[in-house]
């Protein structure tokens, strides 16, 4: 993306801004700003109704008609004119006719006379009230109900009353959900204009690191985070560049790097960041790109390089992520999820934090961020309740796999006694 600032532009005038203990907060901050405009150059394209679920809406949709179009009855019933209910005591009305959903009666009706009305058939001329049939005594063409039971105005639905013409029905930056696939067509529209999807690549490094089908030598393990990161990735609806196992070696990475970063918007690593790293993974990335490698005051995931990636024509946002695959998702979850909604245009990227009563102690260190893996349940008497699942260590991914939530202890937070509050963001949604 050429749209890309340099880092050095967006951290210069950050007073908070400290690669060697940097605050959650400030690191995410620093991510936004650096990634938001590259979401403004984001080339945009026309998909049909089906295949713009979970894509991110380029421009406004406004309404070119209203909806619903006439007003109409909300109730299976008889519509009349409101002005004939009766002060006090019984109403009685005639019945002159009939109306159905799309096949309306087309007399009118005059004071003291009513016509069976169904659910969203159009109101007859003379109008305004629907008294729903439970509530009415039917004799031949004679029906009575007690005035008190019913309002002018009651049970109709008004013409425009969900959207008028001229109307934004959904705004620019909106990530497409069932609901409005039901608005668009309410519309009678059979495609959307949507942001291109990002293309990201994606890639583990690592000497001890062996692929499925491999045998595992002594010392090594399975590389699992290409697998987290292709089932995170598929859920943000991006389009996967999927690079393979990169052994530390100076060419090998020098040349996936570069492949990378021309033929993608975004470039995911895991691996190679911690201090003392005694592989390649940083000397690439230095040499390539415009790179900053953070200790971010979290736990897990506290190292984590940051920047930009020269490809042939543009640059390609880098996130070099730390090996520990609970680190891994974390880090994802915390910063590039985000940062991937952004470059796609999207306007509510971070998930909703929401609070449970730990039912346990948890120890807390100040001075960082912490993401526990929580079990949420519901206590007696209805309030939501978290526990931690098992073994939290940064290469335990089964703590992640039990789990359902986050449970994020702020920065400042001490230890924490069981009973009480803590904030948790639900994986429903995000995973
Ligand atoms: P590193 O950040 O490269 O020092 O790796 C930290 C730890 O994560 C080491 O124990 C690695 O073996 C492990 N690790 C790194 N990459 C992967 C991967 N792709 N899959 C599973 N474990 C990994
Ligand atoms: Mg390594």
């Amino acid at each position: 993306m050429s749209s890309l600032p340099t880092l050095n532009s967006v951290v210069t005038c950050m007073s908070d801004y400290d690669p060697e203990s940097l605050r959650v907060e400030i690191a995410s901050k620093v991510v936004d700003e650096f990634v938001r405009p590259a979401s403004l150059a984001l080339e945009t394209e026309i998909v049909s109704i089906y295949d713009s679920l979970g894509r991110v809406l380029a421009s406004d949709i406004i309404s070119p008609i209203n909806v619903p179009s006439a007003d109409n009855s909300a109730m299976d019933g008889y519509a009349f004119s409101g002005a004939s209910i009766i002060k006090d005591g019984v109403t009685s009305l005639t019945m002159i006719g009939k109306g159905f959903a799309g096949n309306a009666f087309d007399g009118k009706v005059s004071h003291g006379q009513c016509v069976r009305i169904m659910t969203g058939a159009v109101m007859p001329a003379g109008c305004d009230t629907t008294i729903p049939q439970e509530l009415v005594k039917v004799d031949g063409d004679q029906i009575q109900f007690q005035s008190s039971v019913i309002k002018a105005g009651d049970n109709r639905r008004l013409k425009g009353e969900d959207l008028s013409i001229g109307q934004a029905a959904l705004s620019a930056g909106k990530i497409i959900r069932p609901s409005d696939l039901g608005l668009i067509a309410s519309l009678g529209m059979g495609s959307v204009t949507v942001k291109r999807r990002l293309k990201v690549g994606f890639f583990s490094t690592g000497d001890e690191l062996r692929s499925i089908g491999q045998p595992l030598d002594d010392g090594c393990v399975y590389d699992s985070n290409r697998y987290t990161l292709f089932g995170m990735l598929s859920r943000l609806n991006v389009e996967l560049h999927d690079f393979g196992v990169v052994k530390d070696d100076p060419d090998a990475m020098r040349a996936t790097f570069s492949q990378a970063a021309a033929t993608c918007d975004a470039v995911i690593t895991s691996g190679g960041v911690s201090v003392g790293e005694a592989d390649y993974t940083k000397q690439i990335m230095r040499e390539l790109g415009d790179v900053s490698f953070w200790k971010i005051a979290m736990r897990p995931g506290r190292p984590m390089a940051f920047g930009s990636i020269q490809g042939d024509q543009h640059r390609a946002v880098l996130f070099g992520l730390p090996g520990n695959p609970v680190a891994v998702m974390v880090t994802f979850y915390q910063f590039v999820r985000n940062a991937l909604l952004a470059m796609s245009g999207a306007t509510q990227v971070a998930p909703p934090m929401m609070q449970a009563k730990t039912v346990e102690a948890i120890r807390k260190r100040p001075g960082r961020t912490e993401f526990q893996r929580g079990i949420l349940s519901t206590d007696a008497t209805g309030n939501r309740t978290v526990r931690i699942s098992g073994a939290q260590g940064s290469g335990v991914l089964r703590s992640m796999s039990e789990a359902d939530c986050f449970i994020v202890l702020a920065h400042d937070q001490e230890n924490i006694q069981a009973g009480d509050t803590v904030g948790v963001v639900l994986f429903e949604g995000l995973v």
